[in-house]
């Protein structure tokens, strides 16, 4: 198969995809078996496509199903401890065969185990976000699952459909596809009802999308149709074209590429937009830079804010906080998430980026408030 076959179909021109790989795909529900061959395919896919220049992040269910077994809990009804403890044990041997699948493959695997507040609180995120696009550039494959074993019933996602929509939030992915062994959304539950219809595309999820969900539910992962809606929503409107499909087929990436059946959930604007769009109305401002008149036409050029051009810090503020961008004449020319806190961007006052090290102690970030993070007022943004 060639390496631009693959992205094609419903992958055409994705430039980062997020794959969510339910539990039922990878576990046999009566054995507790880890499903290694149908793995080994899906790691020639992952191939496949970055080979094609497509980056790769894959959210993967599994562990509390694997550990399960493992620990002899039987199929019953787990208790919360029951399940991390599961979790922490069939963890390893995901993270161990992904490994394996990809290595043979020349490619790195990264695990990531997040929990709800990772996503929620916005200084986590963007570490989360910084680890997440460090290793997509350095063209390792993420494996994310929730952190199961510290995650309580309160404080965690519950279902990796939903986390994997938070993911496609934190890397700006554009394609989403939820593989289970659901082929994709039905008027009605297709399983009770003989003339459900399949639906192959939904241009905007109204209640009477998510009236079709209701009830649909998978026998081995925690989510169902309900989830897969929700996590649409959450990823459509960051951007994101979703797809649904079957992974019950070996290769189903490659499938999707050769035409397979599934539902697509249209993106409501492009990734980058919505960010900005997240970046230029629902932040709370912390404070405000003002900047010299270089800096300003700087940013109408699109690019980052630097110390060089720093004046003045105003307020008191935290690394990841929405400030304020301001000309010496007080006009507000941007905002955008600050790189520093306001007591390291005082001194990096006029510093160049090589100086930096020198003055905090660390290395942190070459630019004050780096452009993917900053809109800036009366500039056209380029999508
Ligand atoms: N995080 C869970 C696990 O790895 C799966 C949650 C889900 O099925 O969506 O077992």
């Amino acid at each position: 198969m060639s390496a631009v076959t693959i992205a094609t179909g419903p992958l055409a021109a994705a430039r980062r995809i997020v794959v969510k790989i339910g539990s039922s795909l990878l576990v046999d529900p009566e054995s507790g078996e880890l499903q290694v061959g149908w793995l080994d395919a899906l790691a020639h896919d992952v191939a496949e496509l970055r080979r094609a220049g497509v980056e790769v992040v894959i959210v993967s269910s599994g562990a509390v199903a694997l550990g399960r077994h493992g620990l002899g809990l039987g199929h019953g009804v787990l208790k919360l401890e029951e399940s991390q403890a599961a979790a922490s044990v069939g963890q390893v041997w995901l993270a161990h065969t992904y490994r394996e699948a990809l290595a043979r493959r020349g490619l790195e695997t990264a695990q990531i185990l997040l929990t709800l507040g990772d996503s929620e609180q916005r200084r986590r995120y963007l570490n989360a976000r910084n680890t997440l696009k460090t290793l997509l550039g350095l063209g390792a494959v993420p494996v994310v699952n929730e952190n199961d074993t510290v995650a309580t019933s309160e404080i965690r996602y519950g279902d990796n459909d939903r986390l994997a929509a938070r993911v496609v939030q934190m890397v700006s992915a554009d394609r989403l596809v939820l593989l289970s062994d659901v082929e994709g959304l039905f008027s009605a539950d297709p399983a009770l009802s003989p003339d459900a219809r399949f639906i192959p595309l939904v241009e905007r999820i109204t209640d009477a999308i998510e009236a079709m969900a209701t009830g649909v539910r998978t026998p081995t992962g925690s989510g169902g149709m309900v989830t897969k809606i929700a996590a649409a929503r959450i990823a459509t409107a960051a951007g994101c074209d979703v797809i649904i499909a079957s992974g019950r087929r070996p290769r189903p990436l490659q499938a999707l590429a050769d035409g397979a059946r599934h539902t697509r959930f249209q993106a409501e604007a492009t990734p980058r937009a919505a960010r900005k769009q997240w970046i230029a109305g629902s932040l709370e401002l912390r404070g405000a830079v003002v900047v010299d008149d270089g800096a300003v036409s700087a940013l109408g050029r699109g690019n980052s804010l630097l110390a060089a051009g720093l004046v003045a810090v105003e307020g008191d503020f935290q690394r990841g906080d929405a400030v304020a961008i301001r000309d010496a004449r007080g006009n507000t020319v941007a905002q955008g998430l600050v790189a520093y806190s306001s007591a390291e961007a005082q001194q990096l006052r006029g510093l160049r980026s090589e100086e930096f090290g020198q003055v905090l102690g660390y290395i942190g970030r070459d630019e004050l408030v780096h452009r993917d993070d900053m809109v800036v007022f009366g500039h056209k943004e380029q999508q």
